[in-house]
C-alpha cells in the first residue's frame, strides 16, 4: 500500500481504507501519508509541467495533474472530478497598492466549478467515498462545503446530506445545495454545533463525513499550493496569505508546502499568514498567547465562511505555523468589506471571507511584518456571487456597523433624457 492514515499526535497508523476521522487511541487528527518511494526522482517539475493544458482525465484537473502527490496508486476511473482547479493567478498592482505591498498575486479559488476552493477537497473526498463504496455523504457547512459536496455527490450518483444553520447562510450557497439535489437540513444551531451533530449522526447511520476533519479533503486542497507554485515557475514567494475558519485550508497548505520542499520542487518554504475575522478569532488569540491555552469563541462576523469558533483542524494549523515560521492576524468586518470592495473594484471580485487575504496583507505590511520588496500570494477562497446580500448591502450603506469607504452608490433617474445626461455629467468616474 503506498498510502496510510497516521495520527499526528501519537503516530498510530491505520490502513488507508479505514473509515475513521480521528485516532482511535488518542482522538488526534489524522494525516494521509504517501510513500513516494522509488517514484521520488520522477516527481519533478518536468512531470507536472508536461501535463499543463492536458485535455484528458485525470490530468485535465488542477488537482489530479499532481496525482502522484495527491493519491498515488488509485485507478483513474475511480476518480470523481469536475476538472476543478486550474484557477488563475492574477497579478494585481492596484490591490497591491491598497495593501501596501510591492508584489501581490491573487490566486482565485472562486473560479472552481462551484465557486470555492472546497471543490479541490471534494474531488478527493468523494473519490475516497466511492473507493469505500459509500452511498451517502454528509457535511455541516456555513455554505460552500455543502454547495461543493452537493455537486460532487450528484456527479458521483450519491446522496448528499447537508446540515445548515437556520440563519445567515449566504443565498448563493444555499441555492446551490438545493439545486444540486442534496438533502438539506436546516438546524437551529451554529456551525460548530452542527459539526458535532453531523459527526454523531453519521456514526450512527454509517454516512461518510466530508468536513475538513476528513483528511482526504486536505489532500486535494494541497494542490492550491502546488498549482500556485507551478504558476510562479516553482519560485517560492515570501508569503502565502489565507483566511482561516475551520483551518482545513491552512493545514493543507502547510502539508503541501512541506512535501514540495521535501521533493525539491521548491528550495525554500514561504511563510504562511492565516487571517481571521475579529469576531471569529480563536486561532489568533491562541497564537497571541503563545499557544498555551486554547479557548473556543462564540463566532460572529459578516464573513460567514469563516464564522467558526472552534476550528477542528487547530492542531494541524499550529503545525503549519511552526513549519513555515508563520503568523496569525485578525481583521475587522469593516476592514474585510473595504478590502473586498477593492478586489471587486478592479474587476476580480470575491466573497467577504476571501477579502481577509487582502485586509490581512495590508495590516501585516503596516505592522512591518511583511517587508517592502516581499512577494505575496493571497488566496481568494470564494466567488463574488456567493454572497450578493453582503455586496449590495455594503454599497447601499445598509450594513450595521459598517460604513463603506469605497461605496459605489446606485444612481436613480426618472424616464427623462435631460435628467440622465445631467446626472452622468455631474457624476465623473473616481478612478
Ligand atoms: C471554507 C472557506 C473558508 C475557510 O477555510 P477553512 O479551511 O475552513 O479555514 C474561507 N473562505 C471561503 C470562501 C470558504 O468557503
Ligand atoms: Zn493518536
Amino acid at each position: 500500500m503506498p498510502s496510510i492514515l497516521q495520527c499526528i499526535d501519537c503516530g498510530q497508523q491505520f490502513p488507508i481504507d479505514t473509515v475513521i476521522y480521528a485516532c482511535s487511541s488518542c482522538q488526534g487528527l489524522l494525516d494521509v501519508k504517501h510513500d513516494f518511494g522509488q517514484s521520488r526522482t520522477r516527481l519533478g517539475s518536468e512531470l507536472f509541467d508536461g501535463r499543463l493544458g492536458s485535455l484528458t482525465a485525470p490530468f485535465n484537473s488542477g488537482v489530479w495533474r499532481f496525482k502522484e502527490l495527491i493519491y498515488p496508486g488509485i485507478e483513474d476511473d475511480q476518480i470523481v472530478s469536475r476538472m476543478e482547479g486550474n484557477t488563475n493567478l492574477y497579478q494585481a498592482p492596484r490591490v497591491a497598492k491598497y495593501a501596501g505591498v510591492d508584489t501581490l498575486y491573487l490566486k482565485h479559488e472562486g473560479e472552481n466549478p462551484t465557486g470555492s476552493f472546497k471543490d479541490r477537497g471534494m474531488t478527493t473526498g468523494v473519490t475516497q467515498a466511492r473507493i469505500l463504496g459509500m452511498k451517502r455523504v454528509a457535511c455541516a457547512s456555513t455554505g460552500n462545503t455543502s454547495a461543493s459536496m452537493a455537486s460532487y455527490a450528484a456527479h458521483a450518483g450519491m446522496q448528499g446530506i447537508i446540515f445548515l444553520q437556520d440563519q445567515e447562510i449566504a443565498l448563493g450557497k444555499l441555492a446551490q445545495g438545493i439545486a444540486f439535489g442534496a438533502t438539506c437540513l436546516q438546524i437551529s444551531a451554529d456551525f460548530d454545533r452542527n459539526l458535532e451533530l453531523v459527526r454523531q449522526a453519521g456514526d450512527r447511520l454509517g454516512i461518510y463525513l466530508l468536513n475538513s476533519i476528513n483528511p482526504f479533503r486536505l489532500e486535494g486542497q494541497k494542490s492550491i499550493m502546488f498549482e500556485a507554485l507551478q504558476q510562479l515557475r516553482w519560485r517560492a514567494p515570501d508569503w502565502i496569505i489565507v483566511p482561516g475558519g475551520n483551518l482545513g485550508n491552512s493545514s493543507a497548505f502547510g502539508k503541501g508546502l512541506l512535501e514540495m520542499h521535501d521533493l525539491g520542487l521548491i528550495d525554500r518554504l514561504p511563510r504562511m499568514a492565516i487571517i481571521q475575522a475579529e469576531g471569529a478569532n480563536p486561532l489568533y488569540r491562541h497564537f497571541a498567547g503563545g499557544f498555551k491555552h486554547f479557548q473556543p469563541v462564540k463566532a460572529e462576523t459578516i464573513a460567514s465562511a469563516i464564522k467558526i469558533g472552534n476550528p477542528v483542524n487547530l492542531q494541524k494549523a499550529i503545525r503549519t505555523i511552526e513549519w513555515t515560521n508563520g503568523v496569525v492576524e485578525e481583521v475587522s468586518d469593516q476592514e474585510i468589506m473595504d478590502a473586498k470592495a477593492i478586489v471587486d473594484g478592479v474587476g476580480i471580485g470575491c466573497e467577504p471571507a476571501s477579502a481577509c487575504s487582502v485586509a490581512g496583507a495590508r495590516k501585516l505590511a503596516a505592522r512591518g511584518v511583511i517587508k517592502p520588496g516581499d512577494t505575496v500570494v493571497g488566496i481568494l477562497t470564494g466567488h463574488a456571487l456567493k454572497d450578493p446580500e453582503a455586496t449590495v448591502g455594503y454599497h447601499a450603506d445598509s450594513l450595521s456597523d459598517i460604513s463603506p469607504a469605497f461605496q459605489n452608490a446606485m444612481l436613480k433617474a426618472d424616464d427623462d433624457l435631460d435628467e440622465i445626461v445631467n446626472l452622468l455629467g455631474l457624476h465623473q468616474a473616481k478612478v
